[in-house]
């Protein structure tokens, strides 16, 4: 299948943007209307906040919607030591002396790509708030070290992922921050759905996949019972994948879902017996 661009007018993506391109469509399994309304926000250039526990797709959705409108897509992982020169940019001492080098948000304001901020409460409030000239009708980046302002190319959007799970009094978005945004609301998939996406992402039969879709079923029953979150497809695909190798599958839950996802002793054990039954 061929990328899509019918939202925009046909754009030649700038050199400094090409690595940023993906080229071979990125598998997505569609669990409702989101790839409808990330296109409508995309259109109107609403900013989208994805919203969903780890691991459910958020990140695999904007690769696939960026190569279904042809849109360059820059990353960043947020995290609670990244300032706001992180984002935005900073002089840089070379042979010739000090240059400034853009930052990933300025490099995708300027040039016209998809900028999306992948867990954006790890990052602190203070380096957020960088964003609000963009995510607003002026789409200004004031770059004041300097002294530019930079006016955001038409292609420019901005996405935001967000596990509301990790939410807690220090870790959240301002509210200033957050009524900037639409949000598309993420889960994990049904389970017909989940196996399917285990049995294509890690080449294993559907009988496997389904095990695995049970274990994790199991597994998020245990959620607010010692166990933040339960196991997320990512590593039902980790555990399925070390199948693929020979390993016995109740010894890659073990490995892939049961060791990473606690330390309480009394947990694994539960885990562990939840894991038994389904095979
Ligand atoms: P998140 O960004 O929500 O933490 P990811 O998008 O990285 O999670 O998803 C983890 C992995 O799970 C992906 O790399 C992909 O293999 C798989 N995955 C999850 N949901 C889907 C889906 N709906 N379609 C295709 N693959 C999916």
């Amino acid at each position: 299948m061929q990328p899509r661009n019918n939202l925009d007018q046909a754009s030649v993506i700038p050199d400094a943007l090409k690595d940023f391109t993906i080229v071979e469509e990125p598998f997505y399994r569609a669990s409702g209307e989101e790839v409808a309304l990330f296109e409508a926000a995309y259109r109107m250039r609403i900013p989208v906040m994805l919203k969903g526990p780890t691991g459910c797709g958020k990140t695999r959705f904007v690769e696939h919607m960026a190569w279904r409108l042809g849109q360059p897509l820059v990353t960043v992982s947020c995290h609670e030591d990244m300032t706001a020169a992180d984002l935005v940019g900073r002089f840089l001492l070379d042979a010739d002396g000090t240059k400034w080098h853009d930052g990933p948000l300025t490099m995708a304001a300027r040039l016209g790509a998809i900028c999306y901020l992948d867990e954006i409460v790890e990052a602190r409030q203070d380096t957020t708030v960088v964003i609000h000239s963009l995510t607003d009708d002026r789409r200004i980046l004031p770059l004041e070290k300097k002294n530019e302002v930079v006016r955001a190319h038409p292609n420019f959007r901005i996405v935001v992922s967000y596990n509301p799970g990790y939410q807690s009094v220090l870790k959240d978005l301002k509210e200033s921050t957050k009524q900037r945004f639409s949000a598309i609301g993420f889960d994990y998939p049904d389970d017909l759905a989940e196996a399917e996406i285990v049995a294509k992402e890690a080449g294993v039969d559907s009988a496997i996949a389904s095990a695995l879709v049970r274990v994790a079923q199991r597994s998020r029953n245990l959620r607010g019972h010692g166990l933040d979150e339960g196991a997320s497809t990512r590593m039902l695909i980790h555990a399925a994948m070390l199948t693929r190798q020979g390993i016995p599958i109740a010894q890659a839950c073990r490995m892939a879902i049961v060791l990473p996802i606690t330390d309480d002793p009394d947990v694994r054990e539960a885990l562990t017996a939840a894991v038994s039954v389904c095979f």
